[in-house]
């Protein structure tokens, strides 16, 4: 599906600019594909085959707030969140 394309397809678990201002990963090795955060922002995360979460070429459609709030509903903290200074958004 196309809507379900990665940002970056040689880094579909980022590091990928969101926003023009903020850094987003995954941990492919933390995540355990709950798909808590393809629920809380289905426009920014999908599972990938191999159930981890890939952070999608829509993800500037949501809302920084909306990632950090899908970011902070993973079960594991497998999303990582910084600012454009470096500073840690999420996981704090
Ligand atoms: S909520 Fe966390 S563990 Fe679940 S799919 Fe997303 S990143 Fe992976």
């Amino acid at each position: 599906m196309d809507n379900q394309t990665p940002l970056d397809k040689g880094k579909p678990y980022g590091p990928v600019k969101v926003k023009g201002a903020y850094k987003v990963w995954v941990d492919p090795n933390l995540c355990i594909g709950a798909a808590t955060c393809v629920a809380v922002s289905p426009k920014g995360f999908a599972l990938d085959t191999q159930a981890k979460a890939v952070v999608l070429r829509s993800v500037d459609e949501d809302t920084i707030e909306n990632i950090i709030e899908a970011a902070r509903a993973c079960p594991v903290a497998a999303i990582f969140i910084e600012d454009d200074k470096g500073n840690r958004i999420f996981p704090k």
